[in-house]
């Protein structure tokens, strides 16, 4: 408890059932040298708890915690009735509040299930609600949502698992009275469960209220992105209400879209496999956008209309561009290495800048041509990997890599052999971790400028802030900041 406290937890919660053997018998020590006020729980076997006694006992035991001065005493809706009647005199003038709840740890519960739970525990005289389904859909979260935005009684409802975690997470918005946290990351007691310390710090819990927007990063995996960091720290430096999320979403990203932005979403990021589907919640889409075939961008307008935005090839092309002896790619000869999104990004925003030139290079030929015919029948060509470093005529101005060649946990490979490197002044490199791959480490060595990924990701980041918060500059060097903090290495030079 008073780690929990150290942690800055409002309450602890004592899972009696939890204890071990050695500490069972201490419940009562606990309970009365409390550092904080507490929610006595002692969850039943038949409702995902670990209490293997009887339930007599169990539930005199919470009677006794409410005779303890436990300011909360949280019973099983299904177990009320004994527990009330196992109820004594608490101490003068103190009433614990009676917490009902319901936990279904296999499956997400209907609204009608929902209904149902509500209309039990207002007849059983709960002080407060609490409902805890699992999550197996993003969408489950928008009943949570709805239910706690239209409770009128005091209501905890969590979604559990990583499918659910935004429900903990951005409980504050939707007058939720109280949210689970962990003491620290691996003391999780429920799936899906953050720690007390990063939720009021990197998701500052408690700035959350009803008119805080969410934004969040859609797609599947998503627990190893860097954009919560990114954006949370620069919203923070700013002192721009907002909150931003993990969204693990692999079903229907367009119909997620759609439901979120109806309760409280300001804008999404996008990533894989999400970039191309998520496109059909949009209202509108920047051309573009249109063009490339791929967004990793929502913004909700300020009419409630969504537009779709990809911001990955603007990152790329102005750091590219912003290295140039010209500060412009037109009429330079370009080659792009990779036909898949961020290829097809790369090369249109490099026609889209006038480039003289784009030669699009892929490992499988027919994607290169295709991609080449469809951005520009006379200024792309395609070609195949083997082609290109087979062919001893090259002299490009801008090499981009946007395969995943080089990548880790392969960094020794490399997608372009270094006598390529020789006469193209910049090379580019998609790949952010490592920073500096083994192709950007070449082309140095061949006195070539080179700008990475990283700066990629960053950027993108950036353009994402500035389509969420049009009138303030986003804080690009404290994000370079939080990427390198991200990816444990100190802030690149490239
Ligand atoms: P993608 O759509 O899956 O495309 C992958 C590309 O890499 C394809 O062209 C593929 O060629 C090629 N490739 C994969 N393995 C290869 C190999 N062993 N040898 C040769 N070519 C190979 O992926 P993506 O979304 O475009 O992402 C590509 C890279 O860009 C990733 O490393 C990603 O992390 C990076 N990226 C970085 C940023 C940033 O902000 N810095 C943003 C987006 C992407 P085939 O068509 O022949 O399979």
């Amino acid at each position: 408890m008073r780690a929990a406290a150290a942690a800055g937890a409002d309450l602890a919660e004592v899972r009696v059932d939890l204890l071990s053997p050695e500490e069972l018998p201490k419940w009562q020590e606990i309970v009365a040298g409390k550092c904080l006020p507490v929610i006595v729980t002692n969850r039943a076997a038949w409702e995902g708890g670990k209490w293997r006694g009887s339930d007599t006992e169990r539930l005199q035991i919470l009677a006794e915690a409410e005779g303890l001065g436990a300011e909360h005493i949280d019973v099983e809706l299904a177990a009320c009735e004994q527990f009330q009647s196992l109820r004594t005199a608490p101490l003068p003038g103190h009433f614990a509040k009676l917490i009902l709840s319901h936990h279904n740890f296999e499956r997400p519960l209907t609204k009608a299930e929902v209904e149902t739970i509500r209309v039990e525990m207002r007849g059983a005289k709960a002080d407060i609600f609490k409902i805890a389904m699992m999550a197996t859909n993003a969408l489950d979260n928008a009943l949570v949502f709805e239910t706690l935005a239209t409770a009128e009684e005091p209501t905890i409802f969590l979604a559990m698992g990583e499918m659910g975690q935004v429900s903990r997470i951005a409980a504050a918005k939707y007058g939720a009275y109280l949210t689970f946290a962990s003491v620290g990351a691996g003391r999780e007691s429920a799936p899906g469960q953050v720690d007390t310390e990063r939720l009021t710090s990197f998701f500052r819990f408690r700035d959350v209220n009803a008119s805080t927007p969410l934004y969040g990063i859609i797609g599947n995996p998503v627990s190893h992105s860097m954009s919560p960091a990114l954006h949370n720290t620069a919203m923070a430096d700013k002192n721009l209400d907002g909150l931003y999320v993990y969204l693990k979403v692999d079903d229907d990203a367009a119909d997620f879209i759609r439901k979120m932005s109806s309760l409280g979403f300001a804008g999404f990021s996008v990533t894989m496999p999400s970039k191309v589907d998520a496109m059909k919640a949009m209202d509108d889409i920047d051309p573009t956008t249109k063009g490339i075939g791929a967004m990793n961008t929502v913004v909700k307008q300020k009419d409630g209309s969504l537009k779709g935005y990809n911001t990955d090839w603007i990152a790329a092309i102005s750091a590219i561009e912003d290295d140039l002896p010209s500060k412009s790619l037109a009429g330079l000869r370009v080659v792009c290495i990779g036909a898949g999104g961020a290829g097809r990004a790369l090369a249109y925003g490099a026609l889209e800048r006038g480039a003289g030139q784009v030669v699009i290079v892929n490992r499988s030929k027919p994607k290169a041509v295709a991609l080449a015919s469809d951005l520009s029948k006379d200024r792309a060509i395609g070609m195949s990997l083997e082609e290109f470093n087979a062919d001893a005529d090259v002299n490009f101005d801008v090499v981009m890599n946007t395969t995943s060649v080089g990548m880790n946990p392969n960094p020794t490979q490399t997608p372009v052999v270094a006598s390529k490197l020789a006469r193209s002044p910049l090379v580019f490199d998609a790949v952010y971790n490592p920073v500096e791959t083994r192709l950007l480490r070449e082309a140095k060595a061949n006195g070539c400028v080179v700008v990475s990924g990283f700066e990629m990701f960053v950027r993108q980041g950036a353009e994402q802030f500035r389509l969420w918060h049009p009138s303030v500059d986003p804080p690009l060097q404290l994000m370079r900041q939080t990427v390198a903090e991200c990816l444990g290495i100190e802030l690149p030079s490239l």
